[in-house]
């Protein structure tokens, strides 16, 4: 089984006392080759490059656009 990054489907918007749902950004590190492409596709700056792989740091930006996915070579990301 490959390694997963994940992040949480739900977050408390503590301003409005509400659930709001985000998006989950599912990474198969086993698959990535580390080429970038969907850091600089992503509109929103989600992901950052670390030790060639991305990694999520602005979940919260993400607008599901879902240009990181169809645009990843190698089907390693998903967005849901
Ligand atoms: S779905 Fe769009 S906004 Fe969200 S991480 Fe992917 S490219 Fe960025
Ligand atoms: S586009 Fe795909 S293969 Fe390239 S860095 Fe992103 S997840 Fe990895």
């Amino acid at each position: 089984m490959p390694d997963l990054q994940t992040a949480p489907a739900l977050e408390t918007d503590k301003r409005a006392s509400r659930k709001i749902s985000l998006p989950e950004i599912l990474i198969v590190e086993a698959w990535c080759k580390g080429c970038a492409i969907c850091a600089e596709y992503c509109p929103k700056h989600v992901f950052i490059m670390k030790d060639n792989l991305p990694v999520i740091v602005d979940l919260q930006a993400c607008n599901r656009c879902m240009l990181c996915e169809m645009r990843c070579p190698d089907f390693a990301l998903t967005v849901r």
